[in-house]
């Protein structure tokens, strides 16, 4: 089985290691193809205004100065003679869960290799205010992700289907178990916005993280990842919201 990796972390981030370790433990035909600088928040970006270069640090491993749908698209188009089985992305530091799935590189990075018809399988760590602009360990990811993955290797996922992992905050022996659950959404969101001035006397704006407030009790992935569980999620491309194509229809 051919596996190709990719993050939106960027190619040194320990997350990345933790995946290759799991994938190793998948196959020994692993291919890493990541962005050479940090595109968290990224969403499906794709670099179309400057040209995108592509390093070769060592075999069968790559460094991209582009986002991860880049990655995604160059190494299944450019780099791969033959297509990966799989494609795992991640693991990101921190939970893709809810709503904020549009943003994530980690699962953009996904999406693009389903629509490349690839199997494809987002993975992300959760991590608790304790460990807020510390190293994170991965010891759930690791402890758990081959587990969490050898069942979907022989799935057949589907058109358009992906799939989002997140591991809760925790450590392996802590963790709960395996649930599939569906898409949680956030209650309401408050967006913060740092106002700061730079030192030439110019303002500037930071977006920040917190404020966003939800209620995990939808059985979704974010009530899964709040009661210690791992969340599998199983997403899909089609945005369609059926239930209003008859009232639009109406409307004509
Ligand atoms: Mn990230």
């Amino acid at each position: 089985m051919r596996i190709l990796l990719t993050n939106d972390d960027g190619i040194h981030a320990p997350g990345l290691a933790a995946l290759e370790e799991i994938a190793r433990g998948l196959s020994d035909d692993i291919w890493v193809c990541a962005p050479a600088e940090e595109q968290s928040g990224a969403g499906h970006s794709l670099t179309l205004h400057h040209p995108v270069r592509l390093r070769e640090l060592s075999a069968k491993r790559y460094a991209v100065t582009g986002t991860p749908t880049d990655c995604v698209m160059l190494a299944v188009n450019q780099l791969m003679e033959t297509k990966p089985d799989l494609i795992l992305s991640g693991v990101n530091r921190g939970q893709n869960l809810g709503d904020d799935i549009t943003y994530s590189g980690t699962v953009s990075a996904a999406m693009e290799g389903a629509l490349a018809g690839i199997r494809s399988v987002a993975l992300s760590q959760a991590y608790g205010r304790a460990e807020v602009g510390k190293e994170l360990s991965y010891d759930g990811a690791r402890g758990w992700g081959e587990k969490v993955l050898r069942p979907l290797l022989d799935m057949d996922f589907g058109e358009r289907t992906l799939i989002n992992i997140n591991f809760p905050a925790l450590p392996a022996a802590e963790v709960e178990g395996i649930r599939i659950c569906r898409q949680g959404f956030h209650d309401y969101a408050r967006v913060i916005v740092d106002k700061n001035t730079d030192p030439r006397g110019m303002d500037y704006y930071w977006f920040g993280l917190r404020g966003i407030a939800h209620t995990p009790s939808h059985k979704s992935d974010l009530e899964a990842v709040k009661e210690g569980y791992i969340s599998v999620t199983p997403l899909r491309l089609d945005l369609t919201q059926d239930t209003m194509l008859d009232k639009l229809a109406a409307l004509y």
